[in-house]
């Protein structure tokens, strides 16, 4: 059976799964999802590298968030799940999987642009782990508007909510609870750096998260705690069919990658854990890029 570290021509892997338009209202279930994307439900395998952590990790019921769940809770760490109340279903099916390895998997519904929610967090996630040394601020709002005099005040305003502010909230409110040998990891994107010209407010939040990770960075490394981000390409999650894209542009998705395609949830996870674990101690205020092959700075 094929894991993660079957060898095996990138090109050619996941030729069996195609991003069909698709139109899911906000924010989108991977249960519905048409192909179904590959979270590495049955290719994660764990060899101990994140035994007896402990992980916040949000947006964490579906696409990356839930491929990252999977691996942590196979690398050993107890995780909790934040989500949407509307994803219980995704949720329920990650939170199965995760428990399957034997840890401890606790779940916590909310909506990050509840101030309180957010800030109660990661005090939440300790009430139910025991402790807390892993953050993933993962969760993101994504919807593309061809025109800046008709893009909604609100929407803006709620891009910048979910993608910077809750990050900026849940991370102060984590630090109480960090102890040296901590890490932090932020999800922002190659929108950071190659900006669509649809999507002006999310790829300005994606730079945000870039700089914010990098700034704070330096700020915690000589408390021990490691921040780091994640930069994905184009991959197949909920995110994309629920207005992510034009639903015209999804059949073409990843294809104008080096590699030819888009990427799964599944190719994400590895550099989670890479970051999260121990073993990346002298890397900090790095970004991990996870696109095909597009050049970044
Ligand atoms: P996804 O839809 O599976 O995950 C996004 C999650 O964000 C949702 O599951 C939801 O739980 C959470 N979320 C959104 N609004 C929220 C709110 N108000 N309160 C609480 N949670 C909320 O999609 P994904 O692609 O796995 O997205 C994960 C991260 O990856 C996001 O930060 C996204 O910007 C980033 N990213 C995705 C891609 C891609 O192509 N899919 C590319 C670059 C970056
Ligand atoms: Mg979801």
């Amino acid at each position: 059976m094929r894991t993660q570290y079957t060898f095996i021509d990138p090109t050619t892997l996941y030729a069996d799964i195609s991003s069909h338009p698709d139109d899911q209202a906000e924010p989108g279930l991977d249960a519905v999802l048409n192909d179904r994307a590959d979270l590495g439900e049955k290719t994660y395998t764990g060899t101990g590298r994140l035994k007896g952590r402990k992980a916040l990790v949000t947006g964490a019921d579906s696409g990356i968030g839930a491929a990252t769940v999977i691996a942590f809770a196979r690398e050993g760490a107890d995780v909790a799940l934040a989500y949407l109340p509307q994803e219980q279903v995704d949720a329920d099916r990650i939170a199965a999987i995760a428990r399957e390895a034997g840890v401890t998997v606790a779940l916590l519904p909310g909506d990050l642009t509840d101030k309180a929610y957010a800030k109660g967090l990661p005090d939440s996630a300790v009430a139910e782990l025991g402790g807390l040394d892993i953050l993933v601020n993962n969760a993101g709002k994504q919807i593309y508007h061809e025109d800046l005099e008709t893009l909604p005040d609100e929407q803006f305003e709620e891009t910048f909510t979910v993608n910077v502010h809750a990050m900026f909230w849940v991370t102060k409110a984590a630090l109480k609870h960090l102890p040296a040998g901590s890490a932090i990891i932020n999800t922002t994107s190659i929108q950071a750096y190659s900006p669509s010209d649809i999507l002006v407010d999310y790829a300005s939040t994606k730079a945000t998260i870039n700089a914010f990770t990098k700034a704070l960075a330096q700020q915690l490394a000589p408390q021990g705690i490691r921040v780091n981000a994640v930069a994905p390409g184009p991959i197949w999650t909920p995110l994309q069919v629920t207005d992510g894209q034009p639903p015209e542009k999804i059949s073409e998705f990843g294809q104008s990658t080096p590699l030819g395609r888009m990427g799964q949830p599944a190719e994400l996870a590895p550099a989670y854990v890479f970051l999260a674990s121990a073993e990346s101690s002298y890397v900090i205020g790095e970004t991990l890029n996870v696109n095909g092959g597009m050049p970044t700075p």
